[in-house]
């Protein structure tokens, strides 16, 4: 370990200036480095692994006895201000989430059901993942140009970025429906439709 350390100097010290500026700080950082190198072999009982295991299961335990105490204490009125962790019975029970978090996206309707979007392509051109693929066609409302035939959005790429939702000029998007169990078992299901979109 010494002739390491030695020949790690030896490099060192070739390209360090002593007088520099900065020699006490370089100094300091190659103190803490060989310090690091130098580490103190482990015992045979330390690399049993057998004191780290010992440690882990102890603090689990003592988590869990406090956690057990306190919940049977709220159950019977008793110690309301110490709080036990909270364990969510996922999916049943969804844990709460902040309102103000991205989560999956739905498209917003009109009175009539039909979507709000006005296919002005905004949110796919602004859209860093290129995730969003709208097909654009002419609406029968004289008042309404456009609408979206068809609106694709595949979440296996997207990286809830919020970008579509601020760039819509209809409010037609947003990331609102507190879901976030996007998981799939093909990437063809983690795209979504417009039928898809405007179910939440
Ligand atoms: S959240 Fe970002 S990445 Fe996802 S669809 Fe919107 S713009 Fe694209
Ligand atoms: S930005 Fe809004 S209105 Fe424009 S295409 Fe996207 S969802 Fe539709």
């Amino acid at each position: 370990m010494e002739n390491t350390v030695d020949k790690r100097r030896q490099e060192l010290e070739k390209y360090f200036d002593p007088k520099s500026p900065f020699a006490s700080l370089r100094i300091a950082q190659m103190k803490r480095a060989w310090a690091l190198t130098n580490r103190r072999e482990l015992n045979w009982w330390e690399n049993s692994y057998l004191p780290s295991v010992i440690s882990g299961i102890a603090l689990t335990s003592k988590h869990f006895f406090f956690n057990l105490t306190f919940h049977i204490l709220h159950l019977f009125g008793l110690a309301k201000k110490t709080k036990g962790a909270v364990t969510y019975q996922y999916p049943e029970s969804p844990r709460p989430l902040a309102s103000r978090l991205r989560t999956r996206h739905r498209l917003m309707k009109r009175e009539d059901g039909s979507p709000r979007c006005v296919a002005c392509m905004m949110c796919e051109t602004v859209c860093p993942a290129r995730c969003i693929e709208i097909t654009a066609a002419e609406h029968p409302d004289p008042n309404i140009e456009k609408y979206p035939a068809e609106f694709v959005l595949d979440l296996g790429k997207c990286v809830y970025c919020g970008f579509c939702v601020e760039v819509c000029p209809e409010d037609a998007i947003r990331m609102d429906t507190q879901r976030l169990d996007t998981a799939q078992y093909s990437r063809e299901s983690m795209i979504y439709n417009k039928k898809r979109l405007l179910e939440d």
